[in-house]
């Protein structure tokens, strides 16, 4: 039995809280630092020097050597590079300890080595990192030592974010400018602040580490590249909140100790679909913390699995033929003084606001689809999207059966001159009626569905950050909120003009509401019918980053720069077509040296015995057949082995970046499909005991 834990006790041990800073600063300095994280402004060298000299304290007390600028560069996973707090010894040889104001507040880093998108030919290459105040710092602890990690964000010398969390920031503000502009046109003067919180529920695999270890494709690609199905999948629906078995029940009791350390507030975890897949919800949190916090629950799966001789698989689609992986990123809007502008509340007043935060968010989905579902691209997703049970390509808005029938109704009656009477909608829509915030009628086949009190965006990968996902609907929606506070804040009658922005923003863009199969062929027949854009693969998504519409978006609300958004659109077709790459490598090299050297040697041994057995006078039928089999799959194969090869290096001497991703998509990929079909044939047709890699069936059911 695993040791007795004490959450309580253990919960961010590891962290550098606001109740520690208190314990560890003098009250002004306190007062200061909390004030500067609430409302921004510039940290003066005297408080961040004190900051610094409490953080090192903290961390040293509690075994820290070293400390280091936290960040998340475009690589999608996080950077840092360790400092010692030792200071140049004394005369007498004595090494003392140092952490200044100056190193808490700023780092400099190489940019150069990171994706930079074409900054860093036009600029210089340094890059600064700067602490982000509203994250708290941590100590990470593992067999290189304790460090202490500060959270920051990544910029080049110019200023242009080279990262996920200054934009991230940036659309954090953005929103909560528009939306208190909102909240006043509702006669609220209290609430000081708007914050988006983020709750992610991440999806992952768990399989042995020794039979991980076999396979080429899954340490390079993340993913199987071969594999035939095993003959039992997911059909039964037996593992989705299965009792969770011994080796990985005690993988996600040391897995919570390790998130509860760090302040993470993993909360849920399950069973998932597929064989060997599980989840793990947090409480959600501020968008920035959930998002740091996100990359160290998916750093500390891997960390903690290797532990427990497994490995775990954040790809979306390790397996195919299963259930992929993804992050459902549930989202709402909350004010410092406890409102949830996605609650629709009791009141008719209440729900007025609500209607109208409800109709930017139909608005701005429907305006911005395009750029949702690029937010949520990445190579792993191109496998996952439209397949087993995974959102569809297509984004639309799931409501639920009675909000949509709200919305119908404002539609159908609210004329654009109609008000409220008496704090009733001329529709007849007097209040709400009382959403179930756990409502019976979900739509798993929905990527964007309202979910009693917050939004619900199931399309992000599982191994991608939560960023980008999180900066365009911030973005987008403050656009929507600004563009209803123009109308009204330049209208004689508020409350007039308040209704004909909401009837406008659902009569113009209901088309994006959905509550049918998302999942089914009539769905996309009809999706295009309405105008909307399905965009299949990851390349396709690209270029909405840097059309018209977008720039004016990110401009507009000083998110991202046309050189920032073209960067960011450069980055993505390298990470696709290297991803992809080493994809076809790893694939050339399992076929060449394992796949058809091992099905060869077993066709000369089928053979030698088919001659053995006709010089005693028999015909071996069974086997004759069985050779004849193996040998036209693997003659596929070869030539399918040497198409490929020629693609891939075809692909390598382009130059573009654009073009070459595109490549990659249309020639590359099927022609991995046309190597693959022919191994996973012969997989099937040869003894497994020569088979040289792991089998699905040894992957998923025998963890
Ligand atoms: P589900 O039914 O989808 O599992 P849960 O209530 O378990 O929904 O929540 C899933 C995730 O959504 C959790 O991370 C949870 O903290 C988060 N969540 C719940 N309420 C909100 C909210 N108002 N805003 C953002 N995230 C939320
Ligand atoms: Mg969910």
């Amino acid at each position: 039995m695993p040791e007795k834990i004490n959450v309580q006790e253990i919960f961010a041990k590891n962290v550098f809280t606001i109740g520690k800073m208190k314990e560890y600063l003098n009250e002004d300095v306190f007062n200061e630092v909390m004030r500067l994280r609430d409302e921004g402004g510039v940290l003066p060298l005297k408080t961040a020097n004190a900051v610094a000299n409490a953080m090192k304290d903290w961390a040293v007390a509690n075994g820290a050597t070293h400390y280091t600028h936290w960040f998340q560069p475009l690589t999608g996973v996080t950077a840092e590079k360790h400092d010692a707090f030792i200071k140049h010894p004394d005369a007498e040889g004595r090494c003392l300890l140092e952490f200044s104001g100056k190193e808490l507040v700023k780092g400099e880093s190489d940019a150069s080595s990171f994706p930079s998108g074409g900054l860093r030919a036009t600029f210089e290459a340094r890059g600064y990192t700067a602490w982000d105040m509203t994250s708290p710092a941590f100590l990470k602890e593992d067999a290189i030592g304790t460090i202490l990690c500060i959270p920051t964000a990544f910029c080049s010398y110019k200023g242009e974010a080279l990262d996920t969390k200054t934009p991230l920031l940036r659309s954090m503000e953005a929103i909560n400018n528009q939306a208190l502009r909102l909240l006043k046109l509702f006669g609220n003067t209290s609430s000081k602040k708007v914050t988006p919180s983020v709750g992610p529920e991440q999806e992952y695999f768990l399989v042995d580490r020794e039979k991980y270890l076999k396979r080429e494709d899954l340490i390079f690609a993340g993913r199987t590249l071969f594999g035939a199905p095993a003959p039992k999948g997911q059909e039964k629906d037996d593992h989705y909140y299965g009792t969770i078995r011994e080796r990985i029940g005690a993988y996600m009791n040391d897995l919570n100790v390790e998130l509860w350390k760090l302040g993470v507030t993993a909360k849920t975890q399950h069973n998932e679909v597929a064989p060997a897949q599980h989840e793990l919800a947090p409480i959600y949190e501020t968008a920035n913390v959930a998002m740091d916090h996100n990359q160290l629950v998916m750093e500390v799966m891997k960390k903690v699995a290797s532990r427990h001789g497994l490995a775990c698989l954040l790809h979306e689609k390790p397996f195919a033929g299963v259930n992929g992986s993804g992050k459902h990123d549930n989202w709402s809007l909350n004010t410092d003084d406890g409102i949830n502008l996605l609650d629709p509340g009791d009141s008719p007043d209440e729900n007025m606001q609500f209607l109208m935060v409800l109709s930017c968010i139909i608005k701005a989905v429907d305006k911005h689809a395009d750029l949702i579902r690029q937010s949520a691209a990445n190579v792993g997703n191109d496998q996952r999207m439209g397949g087993n049970e995974a959102p569809p390509c297509i984004i639309s808005v799931f409501l639920g059966e009675q909000l949509e029938d709200v919305v119908n109704q404002i539609i159908e009656f609210g004329e654009a001159n109609s008000h409220i009477e008496g704090g009733t909608f001329k529709t007849g829509v007097s209040a709400l009626p009382d959403f179930e915030i756990d409502a019976t009628d979900r739509n798993r086949t929905s990527p964007f569905a309202f979910t009693g009190n917050k939004f619900e965006f199931r399309s992000v990968g599982s191994s991608d950050s939560i960023g980008s996902a999180n900066i365009t609907l911030n973005t987008i929606v403050a656009e929507a909120f600004s563009d209803a506070c123009d109308i009204i804040e330049n209208s004689d009658d508020k409350t007039a003009a308040i209704h004909k922005v909401i009837t406008d923003n659902f009569t113009k863009h209901q088309r994006i509401i959905f509550s049918g199969d998302g999942y089914s062929e009539a769905w996309r027949v009809e999706a295009e019918r309405r105008g909307l854009p399905n965009l299949k693969s990851m390349v396709d998504t690209v270029g909405t980053l840097v059309d018209e519409k977008t720039v004016a978006l990110f401009e507009k609300f000083g998110i991202f720069t046309k050189a920032e958004l073209e960067s960011r659109a450069e980055i993505l077709y390298e990470t696709y077509a290297k991803s992809t790459n080493i994809e076809a490598a790893t694939m050339i090299e399992m076929a060449s040296k394992q796949i058809i050297p091992a099905v060869a040697t077993y066709a000369g041994e089928l053979a030698y015995t088919i001659n053995e057995m006709a010089k005693a006078g028999i015909t071996g039928v069974v086997q004759i057949g069985r050779l004849s089999d193996i040998n036209r799959e693997l003659t596929e194969m070869d030539s399918a082995l040497a198409k490929l090869k020629t693609l891939r290096n075809e692909a390598l001497s382009i130059s573009s970046e654009k073009e070459k991703a595109f490549f990659y998509r249309d020639k590359v990929v099927p022609a991995m499909e046309a190597l693959r079909n022919p191994a996973d044939e012969l997989e099937m047709l040869v003894d497994k005991k020569i088979w040289p890699l792991p089998t699905y069936a040894d992957l998923m059911f025998e963890v």
